[in-house]
């Protein structure tokens, strides 16, 4: 089976009423990116901070996979296909997907602030005002905030080099060093790129632009993966 690599971002969960960063100019969700996805922010205002992810884990419980995130888990079934996600949402999971890298964390783990390895499984639930990890240090998202290591680059690095097809699904390639992960993509395999706006995609490859939001663009791509 040829190894299908997929980057995804913000825009693969739009349909699924999440919104991305870049539509709502810079705010996720009325919050400044800065106040709420930064270690600094972390710091000025926790309390802000562990709201915000509350209210998204609560969001999460109530949203649902969309077309786009099925289309990419029945991928499964012709292709040995390896999801990079930006999102920090579990739909691709949960849309049947088997392979899922989260760069960035994910919403329903929280883990000890002096250790990123103390990782625990919280599933929707708050985490709580002063609450605690078990080495007594404060319980925290296990989100990847700008300002930090992302510890799974060197794998999807690795994954990234290695695929046979690419495709890059609802990101604006503006945030790095995921965006970087494009560089390793090797140079004459087939690359896709599925996004209902413009995006700059600084690459030598010769990119299969499909100008279309993530639903409709997997079912595009999917028919193309035939032939
Ligand atoms: P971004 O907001 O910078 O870019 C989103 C991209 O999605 C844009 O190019 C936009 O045109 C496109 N888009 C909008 N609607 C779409 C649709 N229906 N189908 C396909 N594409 C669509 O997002 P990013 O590049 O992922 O970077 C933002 C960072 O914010 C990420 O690191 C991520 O962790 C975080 N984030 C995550 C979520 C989530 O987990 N669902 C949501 C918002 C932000």
């Amino acid at each position: 089976m040829k190894k299908l690599v997929i980057l995804t971002g913000a825009g693969m969960s739009a349909e699924s009423g999440i919104k991305t960063f870049r539509g709502s100019g810079g705010l996720w969700e009325q919050y400044r990116v800065e106040d709420v996805a930064s270690v600094e922010g972390w710091y000025r205002n926790p309390d802000l901070v562990q709201r915000f992810y509350n209210e998204r884990r609560r969001q999460l419980e109530n949203a649902v996979p969309n077309i786009g995130h099925t289309g990419l888990a029945a991928l499964e079934m012709d292709f040995d296909v390896q999801i990079i996600t930006q999102n920090v949402d579990n739909l691709h999971e949960r849309a049947g997907s088997s392979r899922v890298l989260h760069l960035h964390g994910l919403l329903t783990q929280a883990r000890s602030s002096k250790n990123p390895g103390l990782v625990i499984d919280i599933g929707y639930r708050d985490i709580l005002p002063g609450e605690k990890a078990p080495d007594e240090s404060p319980l925290r998202p296990n989100i990847v905030w700008f300002g930090e290591a992302v510890p799974a680059m060197e794998t999807a690095a690795d994954i990234a080099s290695g695929a046979d097809i690419f495709a890059v699904i609802g990101t604006s390639l503006n945030v790095y060093p995921a965006a970087g992960l494009i560089h390793y993509v090797p140079a004459t395999i087939p690359f896709f790129l599925i996004d209902p706006e413009p995006v700059s995609v600084y690459t030598s490859h010769k990119v299969e632009y499909i100008r279309k939001g993530a639903g409709e663009g997997v079912l595009i791509m999917t028919e193309r993966l035939k032939y």
